[in-house]
Protein backbone atom coordinates (compact mmCIF):
# COMPACT_ATOMS: atom_id res chain seq x y z
CA UNK A 1 0.00 0.00 0.00
CA UNK A 2 1.17 3.54 -0.82
CA UNK A 3 1.78 5.64 2.39
CA UNK A 4 0.94 9.11 1.89
CA UNK A 5 2.70 12.09 2.84
CA UNK A 6 2.21 13.60 5.93
CA UNK A 7 0.70 17.36 6.12
CA UNK A 8 2.77 19.51 8.13
CA UNK A 9 0.82 21.94 10.58
CA UNK A 10 2.82 25.36 11.45
CA UNK A 11 1.52 27.16 14.37
CA UNK A 12 3.06 30.00 16.64
CA UNK A 13 2.56 29.57 20.34
CA UNK A 14 3.17 32.95 21.87
CA UNK A 15 3.69 32.65 25.04
CA UNK A 16 6.89 33.42 27.42
CA UNK A 17 5.28 34.23 30.53
CA UNK A 18 7.15 31.31 32.22
CA UNK A 19 10.71 32.71 30.93
CA UNK A 20 13.29 33.29 33.98
CA UNK A 21 15.18 36.44 33.02
CA UNK A 22 13.97 38.41 30.22
CA UNK A 23 10.41 38.09 28.01
CA UNK A 24 9.98 38.27 24.07
CA UNK A 25 9.95 34.90 23.10
CA UNK A 26 6.81 35.39 22.63
CA UNK A 27 7.34 37.31 19.74
CA UNK A 28 9.20 35.09 18.13
CA UNK A 29 6.80 33.16 15.28
CA UNK A 30 5.89 36.35 13.66
CA UNK A 31 9.73 37.24 13.15
CA UNK A 32 10.30 33.60 11.96
CA UNK A 33 7.59 33.70 9.74
CA UNK A 34 8.68 36.98 8.17
CA UNK A 35 12.53 36.02 7.73
CA UNK A 36 11.66 32.84 6.13
CA UNK A 37 9.48 34.86 3.50
CA UNK A 38 11.57 37.59 3.29
CA UNK A 39 12.24 36.69 -0.22
CA UNK A 40 16.15 36.91 0.86
CA UNK A 41 16.72 33.05 0.45
CA UNK A 42 14.72 30.57 -1.64
CA UNK A 43 12.28 28.40 -0.15
CA UNK A 44 13.89 24.86 -0.82
CA UNK A 45 15.58 22.73 1.85
CA UNK A 46 19.30 21.59 0.76
CA UNK A 47 17.06 18.37 -0.33
CA UNK A 48 15.45 20.18 -2.76
CA UNK A 49 11.77 20.41 -1.24
CA UNK A 50 9.84 23.60 -1.78
CA UNK A 51 8.40 24.62 1.25
CA UNK A 52 5.22 25.74 -1.09
CA UNK A 53 5.60 22.01 -2.42
CA UNK A 54 5.24 20.43 0.92
CA UNK A 55 2.24 19.09 2.36
CA UNK A 56 1.59 22.09 4.71
CA UNK A 57 -0.95 23.83 6.32
CA UNK A 58 -0.22 27.13 8.46
CA UNK A 59 -2.67 27.29 11.36
CA UNK A 60 -1.60 31.09 12.45
CA UNK A 61 -0.50 32.39 15.86
CA UNK A 62 -2.00 31.55 19.13
CA UNK A 63 -1.85 34.49 21.85
CA UNK A 64 -2.03 32.12 25.55
CA UNK A 65 -2.69 34.39 28.72
CA UNK A 66 -0.72 34.99 31.50
CA UNK A 67 -2.20 32.16 33.72
CA UNK A 68 -1.57 28.56 34.12
CA UNK A 69 -4.72 27.65 32.83
CA UNK A 70 -3.99 29.14 29.43
CA UNK A 71 -0.35 27.72 29.54
CA UNK A 72 -1.81 24.38 30.18
CA UNK A 73 -4.38 24.83 27.50
CA UNK A 74 -1.74 24.81 24.93
CA UNK A 75 -2.41 20.76 24.71
CA UNK A 76 -6.13 22.15 23.63
CA UNK A 77 -4.64 23.89 20.45
CA UNK A 78 -2.44 21.14 19.72
CA UNK A 79 -4.82 17.99 19.88
CA UNK A 80 -7.54 19.15 16.98
CA UNK A 81 -4.36 19.70 14.71
CA UNK A 82 -3.36 15.62 15.88
CA UNK A 83 -6.59 14.37 15.33
CA UNK A 84 -7.06 16.00 11.76
CA UNK A 85 -3.77 13.49 11.04
CA UNK A 86 -1.01 16.47 10.98
CA UNK A 87 2.48 16.55 12.36
CA UNK A 88 2.56 19.35 14.10
CA UNK A 89 5.56 22.06 13.47
CA UNK A 90 5.73 24.36 16.61
CA UNK A 91 7.52 28.10 16.97
CA UNK A 92 7.80 29.17 20.37
CA UNK A 93 7.29 30.82 22.43
CA UNK A 94 9.54 29.80 25.49
CA UNK A 95 10.72 26.04 26.20
CA UNK A 96 7.54 26.08 28.91
CA UNK A 97 5.08 25.18 25.73
CA UNK A 98 7.54 21.97 25.76
CA UNK A 99 5.63 20.33 28.59
CA UNK A 100 1.86 20.68 27.64
CA UNK A 101 2.83 19.52 23.56
CA UNK A 102 3.84 16.45 24.64
CA UNK A 103 1.00 15.93 26.94
CA UNK A 104 -0.61 16.21 23.61
CA UNK A 105 1.39 14.37 21.74
CA UNK A 106 1.49 11.19 24.01
CA UNK A 107 -2.39 11.33 24.26
CA UNK A 108 -2.37 10.36 20.22
CA UNK A 109 1.38 8.56 19.96
CA UNK A 110 1.58 7.33 22.68
CA UNK A 111 5.21 7.61 24.62
CA UNK A 112 7.96 9.42 22.17
CA UNK A 113 11.24 9.51 21.94
CA UNK A 114 13.03 13.17 22.00
CA UNK A 115 15.06 14.58 20.79
CA UNK A 116 16.01 18.17 22.75
CA UNK A 117 18.98 20.05 21.44
CA UNK A 118 19.90 23.15 24.40
CA UNK A 119 22.27 24.62 26.18
CA UNK A 120 20.34 23.92 29.23
CA UNK A 121 18.93 20.31 30.30
CA UNK A 122 15.89 22.46 31.76
CA UNK A 123 15.41 19.67 34.26
CA UNK A 124 15.38 21.84 37.74
CA UNK A 125 12.17 20.60 39.57
CA UNK A 126 11.04 23.65 40.34
CA UNK A 127 12.83 27.94 39.60
CA UNK A 128 11.45 30.58 41.46
CA UNK A 129 8.60 28.39 42.86
CA UNK A 130 7.27 27.71 39.58
CA UNK A 131 7.04 23.95 38.33
CA UNK A 132 6.05 25.27 34.52
CA UNK A 133 9.12 27.97 34.39
CA UNK A 134 11.41 27.32 30.86
CA UNK A 135 13.87 25.95 33.40
CA UNK A 136 11.94 22.83 34.01
CA UNK A 137 9.61 21.88 31.17
CA UNK A 138 11.79 18.40 30.48
CA UNK A 139 11.28 17.36 34.67
CA UNK A 140 7.65 18.00 34.07
CA UNK A 141 7.73 15.53 31.03
CA UNK A 142 9.62 12.55 32.20
CA UNK A 143 7.67 12.69 35.62
CA UNK A 144 4.54 11.95 33.36
CA UNK A 145 6.49 9.67 31.44
CA UNK A 146 5.48 11.10 28.34
CA UNK A 147 8.88 10.73 26.67
CA UNK A 148 10.50 6.88 26.67
CA UNK A 149 13.56 8.25 25.90
CA UNK A 150 15.34 11.96 25.70
CA UNK A 151 18.21 12.64 24.27
CA UNK A 152 19.94 15.76 25.24
CA UNK A 153 22.42 17.83 22.42
CA UNK A 154 24.49 20.76 23.32
CA UNK A 155 24.32 20.77 27.38
CA UNK A 156 26.78 23.34 28.74
CA UNK A 157 25.04 24.67 31.85
CA UNK A 158 24.61 21.60 34.20
CA UNK A 159 24.53 22.20 38.51
CA UNK A 160 24.77 19.22 40.80
CA UNK A 161 20.96 19.40 41.04
CA UNK A 162 20.51 19.04 36.97
CA UNK A 163 23.27 15.97 37.24
CA UNK A 164 21.08 14.40 39.85
CA UNK A 165 18.07 15.18 38.10
CA UNK A 166 19.31 13.58 34.52
CA UNK A 167 20.55 10.38 36.66
CA UNK A 168 17.21 10.15 37.99
CA UNK A 169 15.22 10.20 34.87
CA UNK A 170 17.78 8.51 32.90
CA UNK A 171 18.42 10.58 30.08
CA UNK A 172 21.09 10.61 27.48
CA UNK A 173 22.97 13.95 28.08
CA UNK A 174 25.41 14.37 25.41
CA UNK A 175 27.30 17.61 26.74
CA UNK A 176 29.35 20.24 24.55
CA UNK A 177 32.60 19.28 25.56
CA UNK A 178 31.87 15.10 24.75
CA UNK A 179 30.49 16.67 21.84
CA UNK A 180 33.76 18.29 20.21
CA UNK A 181 35.78 14.39 20.60
CA UNK A 182 32.58 12.47 19.77
CA UNK A 183 30.07 13.98 17.13
CA UNK A 184 26.58 12.86 17.99
CA UNK A 185 24.70 10.45 15.62
CA UNK A 186 20.42 9.84 16.23
CA UNK A 187 20.31 6.15 16.74
CA UNK A 188 16.12 6.01 17.38
CA UNK A 189 14.23 3.46 16.36
CA UNK A 190 10.77 4.41 17.44
CA UNK A 191 8.80 7.50 16.16
CA UNK A 192 10.49 10.68 17.14
CA UNK A 193 9.53 14.84 18.46
CA UNK A 194 12.39 17.40 17.99
CA UNK A 195 12.75 19.94 20.47
CA UNK A 196 14.76 22.70 19.46
CA UNK A 197 15.98 25.84 21.90
CA UNK A 198 18.06 28.16 19.93
CA UNK A 199 20.28 28.57 22.57
CA UNK A 200 22.34 25.34 21.68
CA UNK A 201 24.26 27.48 19.12
CA UNK A 202 26.94 29.61 19.98
CA UNK A 203 26.02 33.16 20.32
CA UNK A 204 27.98 34.22 17.25
CA UNK A 205 25.60 32.30 15.25
CA UNK A 206 22.40 33.21 16.88
CA UNK A 207 22.43 36.02 19.45
CA UNK A 208 18.46 36.40 19.61
CA UNK A 209 18.23 34.43 22.41
CA UNK A 210 17.21 34.94 26.43
CA UNK A 211 20.16 33.46 27.62
CA UNK A 212 23.56 33.37 26.22
CA UNK A 213 25.55 30.60 26.64
CA UNK A 214 29.04 30.38 24.83
CA UNK A 215 30.97 27.58 23.43
CA UNK A 216 28.16 26.06 21.50
CA UNK A 217 26.99 24.42 18.47
CA UNK A 218 27.24 25.52 14.96
CA UNK A 219 24.48 25.96 12.41
CA UNK A 220 26.00 23.31 10.45
CA UNK A 221 26.56 20.83 13.02
CA UNK A 222 23.01 20.65 14.21
CA UNK A 223 21.31 20.79 10.62
CA UNK A 224 23.51 17.71 9.88
CA UNK A 225 22.06 15.63 12.68
CA UNK A 226 18.61 16.48 11.80
CA UNK A 227 19.02 15.65 8.49
CA UNK A 228 20.81 12.43 9.79
CA UNK A 229 17.27 11.23 11.67
CA UNK A 230 16.34 7.86 10.07
CA UNK A 231 12.98 7.26 12.02
CA UNK A 232 9.46 9.29 11.55
CA UNK A 233 9.43 12.72 13.21
CA UNK A 234 6.09 12.86 14.12
CA UNK A 235 6.34 16.25 15.66
CA UNK A 236 9.02 19.33 16.50
CA UNK A 237 9.31 22.74 18.16
CA UNK A 238 11.46 25.79 17.91
CA UNK A 239 11.72 27.72 20.73
CA UNK A 240 14.03 30.60 22.36
CA UNK A 241 13.80 32.89 19.37
CA UNK A 242 13.87 35.93 21.34
CA UNK A 243 13.88 38.66 18.78
CA UNK A 244 14.22 41.45 21.06
CA UNK A 245 17.98 40.10 21.35
CA UNK A 246 18.53 39.72 17.55
CA UNK A 247 21.04 41.63 15.49
CA UNK A 248 19.60 42.50 12.30
CA UNK A 249 17.68 39.30 11.97
CA UNK A 250 20.08 37.02 11.90
CA UNK A 251 18.97 34.37 14.28
CA UNK A 252 15.04 34.94 12.64
CA UNK A 253 17.16 33.40 9.90
CA UNK A 254 18.50 30.31 11.41
CA UNK A 255 15.49 29.48 13.04
CA UNK A 256 13.98 29.81 9.46
CA UNK A 257 16.06 27.80 8.02
CA UNK A 258 16.21 25.08 10.68
CA UNK A 259 11.93 25.40 9.90
CA UNK A 260 12.67 24.17 5.98
CA UNK A 261 15.26 21.62 7.14
CA UNK A 262 12.80 20.33 10.07
CA UNK A 263 10.22 20.46 7.53
CA UNK A 264 11.94 18.28 4.96
CA UNK A 265 12.92 15.65 7.19
CA UNK A 266 9.18 15.37 8.64
CA UNK A 267 7.72 15.20 5.33
CA UNK A 268 10.19 12.00 4.41
MN1 LIG B 1 15.47 25.18 26.84
MN1 LIG C 1 18.28 26.87 26.71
Amino acid sequence: MRQSVPTIALTGLCCDHNSTYLRGSAGAPEKIRAALYSGSANLFSENICHLKKMSLKDFGDHQIDETDDSYLGIEDHIIPLLEAGHRPLILGGDHAITFPVMRAMTKFFGSLAILHFDAHPDLYDHFDNNPYSHACPFSRIMEEKLAQRLVQVGIRTLTPHQKSQINRFEVETHEMKQLVKTPYTPDFNTPLYLSLDMDVFDPAFAPGVSHHEPGGMSVRDVISIIQAIDCPLVGADIVEYNPVNDINSMTAMVAAKLVKEILAKMQE
